[in-house]
């Protein structure tokens, strides 16, 4: 079958920052789509975004966390008020960018505010998943977690433990197929998903496109990985 023929979920994607750029050819196949935000200051434009295949998440990203404070906690804690569907994303720890020291704050909050009202996450986690694994323990009502651009095999085994599911993005193309296939065979069908976090990808051409080069690394084929995302982010969303 070719994927063509498929709907397919984005787990993680800035649906704000796409709008006609072009940078995303088979948007308008795309069932399900989790679509984030890096800053408060889009909070307003996410709400009034109409597309009625998109889970909206609303967060202070890592490379933005001075800006949370009690009045981004407050605005965001009535934007879930208003909006039983919307999730808190994105948001995370990022060891590249500045300290998490000074994201931990913003981080921990936004994890606690998805506890208390019970909505999905989208976490960005660059060089400190022990660190994030730490915060995920001390919140584990959580009913949905997405890892964003998940990459690092040796954490697959801890995140499914706290009930996480592992996105895979775009740029793992850039490494050999072994170390592809390593990454891919070591994540539970059940718990993976395919993202594009278009329009920042660089090379990203399509969600087809990426299944199947993905596909074709580690000897599958694009409609199996497809469906199964898309079945794994509908059974959180
Ligand atoms: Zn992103």
């Amino acid at each position: 079958m070719h994927a063509g023929a498929m709907g397919f979920a984005d787990a993680h994607l800035h649906p704000l920052e796409i709008a006609d750029s072009g940078a995303y050819p088979d948007l308008g196949e795309a069932e399900v789509l989790f679509g984030c935000v890096s800053s408060s200051s889009q909070w307003d434009a996410m709400s009034s975004f109409e597309d009625s295949r998109i889970r909206r998440f609303y967060g202070v990203h890592p490379w933005n966390a001075s800006e949370w404070s009690a009045d981004a906690c407050a605005r965001l804690e009535s934007i879930l008020e208003d909006d039983e569907r919307a999730g808190i994303g994105e948001i995370g720890l990022d060891s590249k960018h500045g300290t998490t020291e000074e994201q931990a704050e913003a981080f921990d909050a936004q994890l606690a505010l998805a506890e208390r009202f019970g909505r999905l996450v989208n976490i960005h986690c660059v060089g400190c998943e022990r660190e994030v694994l730490e915060h995920l323990e001390r919140h584990r009502r959580i009913p949905g977690i997405v890892i964003h651009s998940f990459s690092n095999e040796s954490y697959t085994v801890p995140f499914v433990r706290l009930g996480c599911h592992l996105s895979v993005n775009p740029r793992i193309l850039a490494r050999s197929e072994v170390r592809i296939r390593k990454l891919m065979d070591s994540i539970p069908g059940d718990r993976l998903l395919l993202e594009s976090d278009a329009p920042f990808t660089p090379r990203f051409t399509g969600m087809m496109d990426f299944a199947e080069r993905l596909a074709g690394a580690i000897g599958s084929d694009a409609g199996t990985l497809l469906g199964a995302a898309l079945d794994n982010a509908r059974s959180i969303s």
